[in-house]
């Protein structure tokens, strides 16, 4: 353990209802630990020097399992009104697909935070102004890119114009009611197999040189365009409807390529940001 009082400091801060914003943890740590593996020699050198040997899966959850803190170290002030929804875990299209700065925060003035943004801002910061900030300032942006990076990936993170509640209504899922977006956040990962993290990122990062070398090209908005064309078909499910295996083989590929793309995709923001 390396950072005791840091963790314990944090642990008081840790929020009582988690994974309503995210991937679940699954998701998150397999997305990392996919990344981990395509990191170059030198990225990982300066990854293990900035964070003290941790691993990025380590950091994966960092941005839902300790808002309060992100907040700040993020640089919101909560004395000031900003308030969690400002922490980035998704992003916005428009009808063409074409990703747009965020939608309104339902009865307030307030734009939700673009995820795709904060990853551009954050790996501009430690690329070329990693020296000025300050130790909780860097952690807190590794943590970010480490974080949004998969979640611009799960599909129920893109908010699509006339349906920006990004599946916050009831199904019902093999006999019980659950919140749609909690499905795509979690349920379609561990359902049938709970795998572990480890088992999750070796069975899915199984594509060639080549595709891996086509799934990173592009930039963080020629990704979140591909993410919101691919999966702007989970809203075929509707408010009220029976789902379960046909749902689950219908569109678990689509959530198992999300995170391997995510995978290779956060390995290549932080080899450009680390690795020269
Ligand atoms: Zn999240």
């Amino acid at each position: 353990m390396k950072r005791p009082i840091l963790l314990l400091a944090l642990a008081a801060t840790l929020c009582a209802t988690q994974n309503l914003f995210a991937w679940g943890r699954l998701g998150h740590a397999t997305v990392a630990r996919i990344a981990e593996e395509h990191l170059t020699k030198k990225a990982r050198a300066n990854l293990d020097k900035w964070l003290d040997g941790e691993s990025i899966v380590y950091y994966a959850s960092w941005l839902d399992d300790y808002k309060p803190q992100m907040l700040v170290d993020l640089g919101y002030d909560p004395a000031k009104g900003d308030r969690m929804h400002q922490l980035p875990h998704t992003f916005s299209v428009d009808a063409e697909g074409e990703v747009v700065p965020g939608n309104r925060w339902p009865g307030t003035d307030k734009y939700l935070a673009n995820c795709l943004y904060y990853i551009e801002e954050s790996a501009d910061m430690l690329k070329n102004r990693i020296r000025e900030l300050d130790d909780s300032t860097r952690l807190a942006r590794i943590q970010l890119i480490v974080h949004c990076v998969g979640d611009m990936h799960c599909p129920a993170h893109i908010r699509y114009p006339g349906n920006t509640t990004i599946g916050y209504y009831k199904v019902d899922y093999f006999g019980r009611e659950m919140r749609y977006h909690t499905i795509w956040d979690s349920e379609i990962v561990q359902r049938p197999h709970p795998w572990s993290f480890t088992d999750l990122a070796w069975l899915l990062d199984r594509y060639t040189e080549a595709e891996q070398a086509e799934i990173t090209s592009g930039t963080v908005y020629d990704w979140g365009r591909e993410s919101a064309a691919a999966s702007k078909c989970i809203y075929d499910v509707q408010p009220g409807e029976s789902i379960a295996h046909d749902f689950i083989k219908k569109y678990k590929p689509l959530a198992e390529s999300q995170i391997a793309k995510a995978g290779y995709r956060l390995a290549a923001v932080l080899n450009d940001v680390f690795g020269k």
